[in-house]
């Protein structure tokens, strides 16, 4: 993208605490830095400690100091962040505004619109970033804002809802499915949905034509940007320089290297899912039966569930990781599918590198995600889970074959390149995305 102006109006970024929802607004942070905004990464203490924040040399870090006290759970956690945070604010906004560059814009990550009220008291102007699909904030528009528990999902029948493919059980955000789990993230998500419309802009990772129907008519509704897939316009165009911090990516790279176009299956569940150990033993065996080569990223909290026969025997075949540079992976030619949880940047980084997927959703998001993946991109299909919720080996080796050496993977390709072509467009000169970035700029610098 070309230079738009050298005004410098002062943007505070706001992530949520979760390395999925830091690394795309972090993305959209190095975007409005490249265009001469100042930009501040708003965090805390341990977000810095403990997850990747790419940030590049022209974004600083507002890195909020804390005590460190034991979490019982996530929730438990997010409960404690918004306290401190909304405790902390004030003060943040106060010390920038005796500075040349007091904050004019806050772009908050969408859970975080709790601090919405505050930021108008204070004279801000907020943006909402959703590190989702849009799709899934057209789901949750249908809830019922007095009474969440009156969602109009009795989880019997089909759910039919406006310019949505019709859903099945299996096919809803677990939020609503499993109406009991998480009550803290919960309460975020859907509160999302009902606090949202207070924000100034609310901007979307997502591109027009990626869900073209979907966001026709949440636009009846509501004024929506889409500026998606930003890990195009950073990661291929390089915008402030990629990251410095690249974990295994000689060890990833190398052993890539030696394979050949398109005989690696990637399989990633991105940074916060966890498998039973039956179900990751179930998983490796599938991997194994499936005879393709296979880079695994365990995470280091998880590898502990296989056992070490599987270790020795999988050396043959496998490269198991406890993290890896994701883009450059699936961006490398010898990747031929992605065995993927079907997180949202994991989706729209397989599309916008032309990866075909074998979905084997989790939570929140993921099963609507699959749900567009199979049927609506027709760039993956999705194991099917047996009566007890399990996914056989047997399951994940046929589907692994289908994919990489069967008719059904050719076509599968075939939409992936062609969704790749799609989400360059959007986000090159005079596509969609780069427009409503630019847009999105000249409102902020007009606040200057
Ligand atoms: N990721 C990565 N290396 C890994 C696994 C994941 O860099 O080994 C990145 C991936 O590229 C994506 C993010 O972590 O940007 C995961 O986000 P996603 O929305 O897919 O899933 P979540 O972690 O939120 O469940």
């Amino acid at each position: 993208m070309e230079e738009i102006t050298n005004q410098k109006t002062h943007v505070l970024v706001f992530p949520s605490p979760a390395q999925g929802h830091i690394n795309p607004i972090v993305q959209f942070a190095k975007i409005l830095a490249s265009k001469g905004n100042k930009v501040t990464i708003l965090t805390i203490d341990l977000v810095c400690k403990t997850m990747l924040l790419d940030c590049g040399p022209l974004i600083n870090i507002e890195c909020i100091q804390h005590e460190y006290k034991p979490f019982t759970s996530m929730d438990d956690f997010l409960e404690w962040f918004q306290c401190f945070m909304l405790e902390k604010f004030t003060s943040i906004i106060h010390k920038f505004a005796n500075t040349e560059y007091p904050v004019k814009v806050l772009v908050i990550d969408s859970l975080i619109t709790w601090i919405i009220d505050l930021a108008h008291e204070l004279g801000l102007k907020v943006a909402a970033f959703h590190t989702q699909p849009v799709a899934l904030s057209a789901i949750y528009y249908h809830i019922d804002h007095e009474d969440p528990s009156k969602i109009p999902f009795d989880g019997g029948s089909v759910v039919e809802l406006p310019s949505i493919p019709l859903l099945e059980n299996e096919d809803l955000p677990t939020f609503i499915t499993e109406s009991d789990a998480y009550p803290t993230i919960k309460r975020l998500v859907f509160g999302q949905n009902f606090n949202f419309k207070k924000a100034d802009w609310l901007l979307f990772n997502s591109f027009d034509v990626l869900e073209k129907e979907v966001i026709n008519w949440l636009r009846t509704q509501y004024k929506i940007k889409t500026i998606g897939p930003l890990v195009l316009s950073t990661y291929l165009d390089k915008v402030n320089g990629s990251s410095l911090i690249k974990p295994n990516y000689e060890t990833c790279k190398n052993w890539l290297d030696s394979k050949e176009v398109g005989s690696v299956v990637y399989v990633s569940f991105g940074s916060l899912a966890s498998l039973d150990e039956q179900q990751m033993e179930e998983l490796a065996s599938g991997l194994m039966m499936s005879d393709c080569y296979f880079l695994w990223v365990v995470r280091a909290t998880e590898d502990n569930k296989l056992s070490e026969e599987f270790m020795s025997k999988a050396k043959e075949k496998a490269l198991i990781v406890n993290w890896c540079p994701q883009l450059d992976v699936l961006d490398h030619p010898a990747v031929g599918c992605f065995f993927t949880h079907c997180g949202w940047n994991s989706t729209l980084e397989a599309l916008s590198l032309g990866v075909p997927m074998i979905c084997m959703p989790q939570w929140a998001d993921q099963p609507p995600n699959s749900k567009y993946i199979s049927d609506v991109w027709q760039v993956g299909i999705r194991v099917k889970a047996g009566r007890d919720g399990r996914i056989t080996k047997e399951e994940v080796s046929s589907c692994i074959k289908e994919v990489m050496k069967g008719k059904k993977g050719v076509i599968l390709k075939e939409n992936a390149i062609k969704w790749k072509k799609l989400a360059r467009e959007a986000v090159d000169e005079g596509g969609s995305s780069n427009k409503n970035i630019k847009e999105f700029i000249q409102d902020c610098n007009a606040l200057n």
